[in-house]
């Protein structure tokens, strides 16, 4: 059994408190306005409820990577007014991480968290300056639980250490109730679908999952680095060579745990991703100039077998470069195949959910991770900074 999350069942009365929210809305900006609202809609159950309890909210986030210094273009004011619209009512967003004093204002977002240097060095007195916004907290940033930085790790430990509550939301809840049952508890046959551009980033979640489920398909430019440790040719393909050694030990020890890894058995190549002129080939002879930019459709068809006989399944990185079609129709394919299983579907990672929005098919799994390297890291099993300290 894994340690009980504290959640918002656990924050007692709340009517006329002010409380932290911890959120993450790390947006795509363009022309200075929201992007794609997807994270700032996931957080508006969370911040709807303390609401409804009579809280007063202080918000925060981080956006983008401003390493410590003010920068206009990553300010937070557009995704105030966003969060603004969804909510329901007016957000005040503040011009200041840490204000001195906080306006009256029910809903009060600050500004972006790494404008300060302490948020992504745990500092204490960085932490210190937030806690003196609240009286309880609560943490909702899901794709921010991985990192110890000041908002997620040193400030929920003051709240704590002065009495106060330190409760996770309703997203991180969900999130780690179905991310932990594929960790500990999945129906079976378990099926993995693992792609996207670098075998580096998740060899430790192939070995996890190896560990747990029945069978792991592999496309994306990560299955070139397999098919060629193991003799195929792959022609100019995306490749890691110093990771032949990891990928061999990885099979190896699927084989022996009688876990299927399945690897493309035909892709689309092409001379470039932005060249239409594209031909199918089989996976392990693509001829020399070509890249693999996408599975092919025996792939896909094969693919799509297994993930139909699967109970669960949990779909992390696209099969092919879909921002460019048509090597779009492998990541389609296995979209369409997931959401038509039978099976308790998981799909995360930032592109593989661009790419299932894309397909308008959003609606038709079980569960949409909204948290990248954190829910790539909760599934290797890691304990993460911004969890373990909601825990009981
Ligand atoms: P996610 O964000 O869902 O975790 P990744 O970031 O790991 O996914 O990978 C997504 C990227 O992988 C996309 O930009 C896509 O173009 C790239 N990619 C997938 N297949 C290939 C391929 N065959 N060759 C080159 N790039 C690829
Ligand atoms: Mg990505």
């Amino acid at each position: 059994m894994s340690p009980r999350l504290r959640t918002l069942d656990r924050l007692g009365n709340v009517a006329g408190v002010r409380v932290f929210v911890r959120l993450d809305l790390n947006v795509p900006l363009a022309d200075g306005a929201v992007a794609d609202d997807s994270r700032i809609r996931a957080a508006i159950p969370t911040l709807r409820e303390l609401r409804e309890l009579g809280a007063a909210l202080v918000v925060a986030s981080h956006l983008g990577r401003p390493k410590g210094t003010a920068r206009d273009d990553l300010r937070l004011r557009p995704v105030g007014e966003r969060l603004g619209e969804l909510l329901g009512e007016p957000v005040t967003a503040l011009a200041d991480v840490t204000p001195v004093e906080l306006p009256d204002d029910p809903v009060v977002l600050l500004e972006n968290l790494r404008f300060d240097p302490g948020e992504e060095r745990d500092d204490p007195a960085f932490a210190g300056r937030l806690a003196e916004l609240a009286d309880a907290y609560v943490d909702d940033a899901f794709g921010a639980v991985h990192r110890a930085h000041a908002s997620v790790s040193a400030l929920p430990e003051l709240m704590l250490a002065s009495g106060r509550a330190a409760v996770a939301g309703r997203l991180v809840q969900r999130e780690v109730d179905v991310l932990g049952r594929l960790l500990r508890d999945a129906d079976r046959p378990y099926v993995a679908i693992l792609g996207g551009a670098k075998v580096s980033d998740k060899l430790p979640v192939i070995d996890a999952l190896v560990d747990r489920v029945d069978a792991l398909l592999i496309g994306g430019a990560m299955a070139f680095t397999l098919l060629a440790a193991s003799g195929g040719a792959i022609g100019d393909s995306l490749v890691e060579p110093d990771r032949f050694d990891d990928v061999r030990a990885s099979g190896e020890r699927a084989r022996t745990r009688g876990v299927a890894i399945e690897l493309p058995i035909d892709v689309v190549a092409a001379a470039a991703a932005e060249d239409a002129e594209a031909r199918t080939v089989p996976a392990g002879a693509i001829p020399a100039g070509l890249k693999g930019l996408d599975i092919g459709p025996a792939t896909v068809a094969r693919f799509g077998e297994v993930i139909a006989g699967a109970k669960t399944v949990l779909w992390n990185g696209p099969m092919g470069v879909f921002e460019h079609p048509p090597f779009d129709a492998g990541t389609r394919g296995v979209a369409l195949a997931v959401a038509a299983a039978p099976a308790f579907t998981v799909v995360g990672g930032g592109d593989s959910l661009a790419a299932v929005r894309a397909a308008g098919l959003e609606g038709s799994f079980d569960h949409l991770s909204t948290g990248g390297g954190a829910s790539l890291e909760f599934l290797e099993g890691r304990a993460l900074p911004g969890i373990t300290i909601l825990e009981e």
